[in-house]
């Protein structure tokens, strides 16, 4: 019979941030698939926990992917942990998981902390619905189309940033949010722990050298508060729902929502 793949949530922060579920599942468990080794090695001496180690990393090849599952496939029950927080998000594994579903290998998740989740709480930004991008990425083009997307973002958006980039990120938003409220949550669970709130351009006046880890929570792009549409023409109006992918009929009725007429109104302009 199979093993079983335990995908363990670990602190982000604050070692106390574990549950003792987890704590079991490590104890339990024939192998540790970590990250980085070292890293998880602190966190086993602290809770005293002895186990095998195997490393995966994002640059991990195909082959290891297979030397896990096959261990697996022998009975070999597997704790899959990332350096921090919840594996899987914006951190190596996804292979390991899809791999294993073809394999039929049971796959168990035990939840715990997650750095997004941890700042969209805090930050007061709508948490009823949000969009999660992880990392922006660096390739300009690709760069520019997350960046219109966050422009026009209806829900909430969280980000994951690294120090170093901050910066050049806030100064990209700046451009795409104008004055709509951003947090960024830093150091969750550790000393240093600070939510700072304001538009892109304050920010990034109060921010000289960032250091530490960040989340960023921008808030939704609220049409009403920038008069944005009242400043299109009909036709860019048009052109801003039709490039969403709406059909026609769903982007008359949007267009008189956002501006405040009647849907036949919106209609006879375009006959
Ligand atoms: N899998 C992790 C999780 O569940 O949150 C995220 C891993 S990702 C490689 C690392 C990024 O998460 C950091 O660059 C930062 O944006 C965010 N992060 C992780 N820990 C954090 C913390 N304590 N405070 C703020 N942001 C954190």
């Amino acid at each position: 019979m199979s093993g079983k793949l335990y995908l363990v949530a670990t602190p982000i922060g604050n070692l106390e941030d574990i549950t003792s579920r987890a704590i079991r599942i490590l104890k339990e468990v024939d192998y540790i698939v970590a990250e980085d080794t070292r890293q998880t090695l602190k966190l086993l001496n602290h809770f005293e926990i002895s186990k095998p180690m195997i490393s995966y990393h994002r640059h991990s090849k195909e082959e290891k992917v297979q030397e896990i599952i096959e261990k697996l496939k022998q009975g070999k029950n597997m704790a899959l942990v990332s350096d921090a927080g919840t594996p899987v998000i914006s951190d190596p594994g996804e292979e390991i998981v899809k791999n294993a579903i073809k394999e039929k290998i049971q796959i168990i998740s035990i939840p715990g902390p997650c750095a997004l989740i941890a700042a969209l709480i805090a930050s007061g930004i709508d948490a009823k619905e949000f969009t999660f991008l992880g990392f922006l990425p660096l390739n300009k083009k690709t760069r520019k189309e997350k960046l219109k997307e966050i422009e026009n973002a209806k829900k909430t958006t969280i980000l994951y940033e690294a120090p170093h980039k901050l910066l050049s990120t806030l100064a990209d938003l700046k451009e795409v949010t104008s004055n709509r409220r951003i947090v960024l949550a830093k150091e969750i669970t550790k000393i240093h722990e600070t939510y700072l709130s304001g538009t892109a351009e304050e920010l990034l006046a109060m921010q000289e050298e960032p250091k530490g880890e960040f989340v960023i929570i921008i808030d939704k792009c609220s049409f009403d508060e920038e008069n944005k549409f009242e400043k299109m023409s009909l036709e860019e109006h048009y052109k801003f729902y039709q490039d969403q992918g709406y059909e026609k009929k769903e982007i008359i009725k949007q267009i008189a929502k956002d501006r405040k007429v009647k849907k036949d109104e919106i209609y006879k302009q375009f006959l």
